[in-house]
């Protein structure tokens, strides 16, 4: 049910030319999901057109689409780091701002506050309630079903979105025209190839783009944007870009032959994360076998798109294993066939060992099954709680 409920979004329909410089000469760039590379620009993106009516229900109600899952996560930290960087750039600082993909409100409740005329955009019903809860004024709707008068905004704010858009570039051109004259769009977004081990994030359906800071510039400025400020973070997980609504489009040719560095990186990419999941299944198998040799009750923290990942490194499906989400949302849900318990249920079933499979959570679990119990040894998918 889990892959299928990821997969379905997908059509049948290939895309046939560049999502940027629309050139018919694309390449496969990997399989699972098929992705293109174009053999022009270099862009990078699903092969597979995703279908508006489906994807609109799977942002709508899916407890397993991470967009909802990200937006959940816009913490202090990223909002003061959005802030300071708007506020360096407008003064003064109010206007009217649109926020694609809102989430629960967090940012605009905040812009709000310091006076500004605020709209959000979000497709998650359950995100869009708590938005309007905050009497914010949001759309529960896609960008591409949304209308604005053109000049309407002084401000688009655009935070982990615009990967997930179908159409990107139809999508900034449409944002271009809702903008006033010398509108700011604020856009964060991946970095494809930035960090270290990219994992499970180039094997997301949902991201149908797979940005780098040239190619998200090459595509500001074929929609008509200059940009005018640009920034990543320390991990170099996310690139940050402000632009400037510009008088036309202007076809950057600095961007536009990206392809030779575009396919090294996808070669790379590739071969670090075939040795990643090498490692991860001898590591992750060796556990298992052993856990399963002292009889141990064993459960899967998490049930997101990492616990795909870990199904894909080592076929957790096939092993007795207990499935636990902190969502309430999926208690009623199946992974894999198999009931998704609670955090309380951890105690009750008696779990000796668990997996976490969830990457911006994985802190948070570790301390939650810390205050379970201190017998239950943790195994982490992605290390950052050093326990591996
Ligand atoms: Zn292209």
């Amino acid at each position: 049910m889990f892959q299928e409920d990821m997969y379905r979004i997908l059509g049948k329909n290939i895309i046939s030319k560049c999502l940027i410089c629309e050139s018919s000469e694309l390449e496969m760039a990997w399989k699972k999901p098929p992705n293109s590379i174009c053999a022009n620009c270099g862009f990078v993106f699903l092969s597979l057109l995703p279908e508006r009516l489906k994807v609109r229900k799977y942002y709508k109600d899916s407890p397993f689409s991470s967009g909802s899952a990200y937006h959940e996560k816009i913490n202090e930290g990223l909002i003061n780091n959005v802030f300071e960087v708007l506020e360096k750039h407008i003064t003064p600082f109010s206007g009217s701002v649109l926020e694609i993909g809102c989430g629960r409100g967090d940012l605009l409740a905040r812009l709000l506050q310091r006076g500004w005329d605020v709209t959000g955009i979000e497709p998650s019903l359950s995100s869009s309630r708590s938005a309007l809860k905050k009497r914010l004024n949001v759309h529960t709707s896609l960008l591409e079903e949304v209308h604005f008068k053109s000049n309407r905004f002084d401000l688009v704010i655009c935070i982990s979105t615009l990967e997930h858009l179908i159409n990107p570039k139809e999508s900034l051109n449409r944002v271009r025209r809702w903008l006033k004259q010398k509108g700011l769009l604020y856009i964060i977004v991946p970095d494809a190839f930035g960090r270290p081990f990219h994992r499970s994030d180039l094997e997301i359906v949902e991201h149908v783009s797979h940005f780098t800071t040239n190619s998200l510039k090459y595509l500001l400025s074929v929609c008509g944007y200059d940009t005018i400020f640009v920034n990543k973070d320390k991990r170099k997980t996310y690139i940050q870009v402000l632009a400037i609504k510009s008088t036309g489009p202007i076809m950057n040719k600095i961007y536009a032959s990206e392809y030779k560095k575009s396919l090294s990186r996808v070669n790379r990419q590739k071969a670090k994360n075939e040795t990643e999941k090498k490692r991860l299944n001898r590591i992750i198998r060796a556990k298992i076998d052993t856990w399963i040799k002292q009889k141990s009750k064993i459960g899967i923290y998490g049930t997101g798109i990492h616990t795909y990942y870990l199904n894909d490194i080592v076929n957790i499906s096939k092993f007795p294993c207990y499935y636990f989400d902190s969502d309430p949302v999926k208690r009623k849900l199946k992974i894999f066939g198999k009931t998704i318990y609670g955090p309380t249920d951890l105690r009750k079933l008696g779990i000796e060992k668990v997996i976490i499979s969830s990457e911006a959570y994985e802190q948070e679990i570790y301390d939650l099954i810390e205050r379970s119990s201190k017998n239950i040894e943790v195994l982490s998918l992605y290390n950052k709680c050093g326990k591996m």
